[in-house]
């Protein structure tokens, strides 16, 4: 064996795995992740080499012999959970000193918080950024055999196209066509910590989405940071409108959906993809941020809320039943009560199906985070409730007008709020709970709408599409 085949990944996966058989049973992984779909992706990953070394999964730390948190840096609280659940396995790790602690994801790219854990939590064993995943096997390898902390903060620029991945659901797959940031909203710590954007080749794309739809998935989601800017940073290679296109093109029964957009990005020419497709759902999400000019201008976004609004009457025209979802940030700095005005007024005129709403939160190393024009808490939150009570009843008008009308859906699972009942989600990303036979999941299926509340809507099976 040369040097380059000792070192492959499949090289080191196995030597990994005939050191965890040392245990003398088969070793237990307990993988959580935090944060985004991008997270939930990159952990289906994790799992697959996870896998390919021998280990089984569990929820119960408690019984791991690894235990991986996969983690989020945007907001502050979700950094201040996964501190207290790392401090929470210090027992664990003191009467079973052989368990592998590892932590992962944007929040592990940060030097202040690297710093803090070699410090205070010197029970964790590996510490490392998303772009490193692939190189976990050899991390873990180091590990194991000198039990010496391994903690890295290097970017890996190549993109590992060879990974095994265990999925978390038979039936539906996210499939991320590229990674990092090059847009530096002034809040956001996504590019510091994600890197710059990197597309994939859309061959291997392809070849993903066609391997889903020959295993039986047939409800796929195209991740990335900012998917409209697909393909920019790779000379000769398709955008991401025509992407859509060819994966619209395959043979099969499935629906395809993506996320996330961003308005300065998202061109004429993807909405008409969307329209004139069988297989893109008909769902947009796409953040707005704020409906004042100024701020939009502070956040960096190169849009203005006339431009917004010109996409959303765009989308609408050619999709009449486009659904709609947007984030949108209160209390940015400098925020005045008539920049929150204008946020109103842009709610009111778009009429959102659904609105992600966020109170700012400072991020160390971001641009916002230094601005002396910080807003009182206090403000920030009467702010946010005269929001939510602007959407909800937008919400609930939404859901009315789909009363007594027929939807496909693609049904997912037994209902989270009635075990009698599955959940099937529409084209437009909306979710119908109706009774009937677990058989159904995995299949599209005709539903009629009968009562909707603001955040749900029940249903009734009219027909099976597809047996
Ligand atoms: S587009 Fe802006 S908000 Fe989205 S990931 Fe990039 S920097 Fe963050």
């Amino acid at each position: 064996m040369d040097n380059q085949d000792k070192n492959s990944r499949p090289a080191v996966m196995e030597r990994v795995r005939l050191l965890t058989r040392a245990m003398g049973h088969r070793p237990l992984a307990c993988v959580r992740t935090y944060g985004c779909q991008q997270n939930v992706a990159d952990s289906e990953r994790i799992s697959g080499m996870l896998s390919c070394m021998g280990y089984d999964f569990t929820d119960r730390t408690e019984e791991a012999d690894l235990v991986l948190f996969n983690t989020c840096a945007v907001r502050e609280h979700a950094e201040l959970k996964v501190f207290g659940n790392v401090g929470a396995l210090k027992g664990l790790k003191a009467a079973r000193p052989d368990m592998l602690i590892i932590l992962c994801g944007c929040m592990m790219q940060q030097e202040t918080v690297q710093q803090q854990i070699r410090s205070k939590y010197t029970h964790v064993d590996i510490v490392f950024g998303p772009s490193m995943i692939p190189e976990l096997p050899s991390m873990m390898e180091e590990a194991l055999i000198t039990r010496n902390r391994v903690f890295t903060r290097r970017e890996r620029p190549e993109i590992a196209e060879d990974l095994p991945i265990v999925r978390e659901s038979a039936h539906k797959a996210w499939v991320t066509v590229m990674y990092g940031c090059n847009n530096f909203c002034t809040y956001c710590i996504v590019p510091y910590v994600r890197g710059r954007e990197r597309s994939r080749a859309s061959a291997e794309i392809l070849k993903e989405v066609q391997e889903l739809v020959r295993s039986g998935y047939r409800d796929i989601t195209l991740l990335g940071q900012n998917v409209n800017s697909y393909g920019k940073d790779l000379e000769g290679e398709m955008d991401f409108s025509d992407l859509l296109a060819a994966i619209d093109r395959m043979d099969g029964d499935f629906w395809i959906r993506f996320t996330t957009s961003h308005p300065k990005d998202c061109s004429r020419k993807l909405l008409d993809t969307m329209a004139a497709s069988r297989k893109i759902c008909h769902q947009l999400q796409l953040p707005f941020q704020s409906g004042s000019d100024v701020i939009l201008k502070a956040m960096n976004r190169h849009y203005t809320a006339e431009d917004y609004y010109g996409l959303i009457e765009y989308a609408r025209r050619v999709m009449p039943d486009v659904v709609v979802t947007s984030d949108v940030i209160v209390g940015f700095p400098g925020e005045t009560e008539k920049d929150f005005q204008r946020t109103l007024d842009l709610i009111e005129k778009v009429r959102f199906d659904n609105l992600y709403t966020f109170l700012y939160s400072k991020r160390t190393g971001t641009r916002a985070a230094a601005a002396e024009n910080q807003i009182d808490e206090e403000v920030k939150k009467e702010r946010f409730n005269r929001l939510l009570a602007a959407q909800h009843p937008i919400c609930l008008a939404k859901n009315k007008e789909m009363e007594g009308r027929d939807y496909t859906v693609y049904v997912e699972s037994v209902s989270k709020n009635n075990p009698e009942c599955l959940s099937g989600k529409t084209s437009g990303g909306k979710t119908i709970d109706f009774p009937g036979d677990a058989a159904l999941i995995g299949q599209f299926c005709k539903v009629t709408v009968t009562r909707a509340k603001s955040w749900s809507l029940d249903g009734r099976l009219k027909e099976c599409q597809h047996d």
